[in-house]
């Protein structure tokens, strides 16, 4: 069984996207991911185990008082900075990236720590990876999946739509919401396609209209108009449609 971990960052903070907005989370970041987002907002996922040697793990919930461990952590060290978070009430535990299903063997060896620090376990991924879910669903409680558009997110996120379905369809059976970065290319036949893709899943799975933050070349979010014509775009297959962005760097945090 694998006993290591390849991580960017643990701390403590509040959720400031999709679904659980607003809840206080212990973040696990993981190293690397398969895609490569015009807007992504975490970079420093994208780099090998061997050019991100160290990772950064916050000692006091919320503090930014951090220390670092070198790569691969070990995934007693891994429990150990959780136990030392979790002094403070959280509402669940995020694995986050990156893509975490890239490391879905390194989780299903972390699970029952977390399980025994009484955390739930609610699995951040760019659905993408559908045999990976397999692996380790059992042990996830809660999953926000993303549906990537290529008008905003790039070329890495061309063809997806049939892996997204796949993905939701096994995920189904779990706490499952979805969210969709728009940008202002983003047209109606795109964001159409992957919502209606959603509703065929279950038209009542909540989605999350997320205007991109502006990040990189040519990525800007759709005007206010333009958001109101999306989510009633959205509306016409799909029961729950909310449009919101990201907050937690509005609050200062991370
Ligand atoms: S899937 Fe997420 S982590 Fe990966 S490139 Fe896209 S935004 Fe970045």
């Amino acid at each position: 069984m694998v006993s290591q971990a390849r991580l960017v960052e643990i701390f403590s903070s509040i959720q400031g996207e999709s679904e659980l907005i607003g809840h206080r989370q212990i973040f696990l970041r993981f190293l690397g991911c398969n895609l490569r987002c015009d807007y992504c907002d975490t970079p420093e996922t994208l780099s090998s185990s061997q050019s991100l040697p160290l990772c950064r793990i916050e000692r006091t919930p919320g503090c930014g008082d951090f220390e670092y461990r070198e790569n691969p952590l070990s995934l007693g060290d891994v429990r150990e900075a959780v136990a030392r978070l979790n002094q403070v009430c959280h509402h669940s535990v995020a694995l986050t990236g990156g893509e975490p299903l890239l490391q879905a063997d390194s989780i299903i060896a972390l699970l029952p720590a977390l399980r025994d620090l009484g955390l739930r376990v609610y699995l951040e991924t760019n659905g993408s990876l559908p045999d990976r879910l397999d692996w380790v669903l059992e042990g996830i409680d809660i999953i926000g999946m993303d549906v990537k558009l290529p008008s905003v997110a790039g070329e890495s996120a061309e063809n997806l739509l049939e892996r997204h379905q796949e993905f939701l369809a096994r995920a189904r059976c779990k706490e499952l919401f979805v969210k969709i970065v728009v940008g202002d290319a983003t047209p109606d036949a795109e964001l159409e396609a992957a919502v209606r893709m959603v509703a065929e899943v279950d038209p009542a799975l909540p989605i999350t209209l997320q205007p991109v933050t502006p990040r990189g070349p040519a990525v800007y979010p759709p005007s206010g108009s333009r958001l109101l014509e999306m989510q009633a775009l959205a509306q016409r297959h799909a029961d729950t449609v909310r449009v919101i962005p990201q907050t937690h760097h509005l609050m200062g945090l991370l």
